[in-house]
């Protein structure tokens, strides 16, 4: 579990900032809710036997014998909150979340033990044309963040009951072919076959491209409803591939699966991962709503960030040099004064006194570009120098009367 550090913040901020612009570009609504629920929960949403129930969960027995783990997901604690408050009469209602996650996985460059993500859901509409919206947005928001080389993967995983059929055949091809699965395969083999798919073991892979394909387990109203999908990509513009072996980690999926996967992070480039999830309303006690969402790492797409276009971190505008105590009362006034008169100002003011030499040090080191300087002689002056940090401007002496308005200035003249 990391600290994010203030050199990072404004990764995290300008991340934040657009996907909330986004998300309330198409019409959703956030929504927050708690990071602990009953453990229950998400054994009957996610699966329970999915890595994430089986071993991810850090789960524990509160004072009443309850038992509660923190949220490894976002989507099941979605669900209940709409059930519970009633959000559905309104359908098709689009939501969106950001929030810690806990997963005890094996902690490795881009997975971590507590990340960060932000999510969407939809609830209420079940044609192709939410899942495409859905993809377009997430395009749109790569565009803003100025991130580029992130494909696009699609599949369809039909109905339960297709994925039944298909389950039963390719538990059939692998058991015959048990000497070539490893380990982690042969123990899924007889839980969840399908998550067999997802293995990284070459292999396995070898082995797998002979086995039956889920493509072709799909009745007549998945086909169309993929089709579908894939025709309202390719009219927004939106590219992406068929991959038949993408299947996501979760049980709760049907239809429509996708992910956002770059090659610029190392082996974890998965960014943004979702997909169709009809059953999952139900399963909670609910009516058959269908939903479809997604959900982003953050910590992922902070480190494309870097590696892509890192936006300019963001600095005090001003440092406060302040000598003299009259100066100090004096200089801190003044920097409330230019807060609430100059808007978008940044001031940092000088703290613990110190000559002019180490005051300005602090400044350099602070990043501002100028330095705001109150001695004994600008208070009976009753003036200000400001001096530019980083060019060769130099310095100016600006009256108290006509500070403000220099500020006011200095930042048009900066956008
Ligand atoms: P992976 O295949 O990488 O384990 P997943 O299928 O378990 O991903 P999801 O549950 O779909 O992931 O979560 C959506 C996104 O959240 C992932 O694509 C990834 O960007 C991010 N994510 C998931 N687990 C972690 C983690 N442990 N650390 C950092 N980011 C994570
Ligand atoms: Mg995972």
């Amino acid at each position: 579990m990391h600290d994010t550090l203030p050199a990072d913040m404004h990764l995290w901020h300008t991340l934040e900032r657009t996907v909330k612009a986004v998300f309330a570009s198409y019409g959703f609504s956030e929504i927050r809710i708690p990071v602990l629920e009953k453990t229950e929960l998400f054994a009957r949403a996610i699966g329970d036997a999915t890595d994430v129930v089986e071993k991810e969960m850090y789960t524990f027995e509160d004072r009443n014998g309850d038992w509660l783990s923190l949220r490894p997901e976002g989507t099941a604690g979605v669900v209940r909150a709409v059930l519970q408050n009633g959000l559905l009469y309104a359908a098709p209602v689009r939501l969106w979340y950001i929030g810690p996650m806990f997963r005890r996985e094996r902690p490795q460059k881009g997975r971590t033990r507590q990340f960060h993500q932000v999510g969407a859901e939809v609830f209420g509409a079940a044609g192709p044309d939410i899942d495409a919206e859905l993809l377009a947005m997430c395009q749109r928001i790569w565009q803003l963040l100025g991130l580029n080389n992130i494909r696009l993967e699609v599949n369809s995983l039909g109905t339960s009951q297709e994925r039944a059929r298909y389950r039963e055949n390719l538990y059939a091809f692998l058991n015959d072919n048990r000497d070539s699965l490893d380990a982690d395969s042969l123990r899924r083999l007889e839980r969840n076959p399908l998550r067999i798919l997802d293995s990284k073991n070459s292999s396995v892979q070898e082995l797998l491209r002979d086995a039956p394909v889920l493509a072709d387990y799909l009745g007549e109203e998945s086909v169309e409803h993929f089709d579908g999908f894939c025709s309202l990509l390719q009219s927004f513009d939106v590219p992406y591939q068929v991959n038949p072996r993408l299947v996501r980690g979760l049980d709760y999926y049907s239809h429509t699966v996708f992910e956002w996967i770059t090659s610029d992070l190392g082996a974890q480039g998965t960014v943004c991962a979702g997909g169709r999830y009809d059953g999952l309303v139900e399963i909670q006690g609910g009516k058959p709503w269908p939903g479809v969402g997604f959900a982003m790492g953050q910590e992922r797409l902070v480190e494309l960030m870097r590696e892509q276009s890192e936006p300019p971190h963001e600095v005090p505008h001003v440092y406060c040099v302040m000598v003299g105590a009259g100066a100090i009362d004096g200089g801190m006034k003044l920097a409330e004064q230019l807060r609430q008169g100059v808007k978008g100002l940044r001031i940092q003011s000088n703290l613990g006194g110190g000559s002019f030499k180490s005051q300005f040090k602090r400044a350099d080191r602070s990043g501002a570009a100028l330095a705001m300087v109150l001695g004994e002689d600008e208070l009976q002056q009753r003036r200000v120098t400001i001096k530019h940090l980083r060019d060769r401007a130099g310095q100016e002496e600006i009256s108290l009367d006509d500070v403000e308005s220099w500020f006011q200035n200095y930042l048009r003249m900066l956008n």
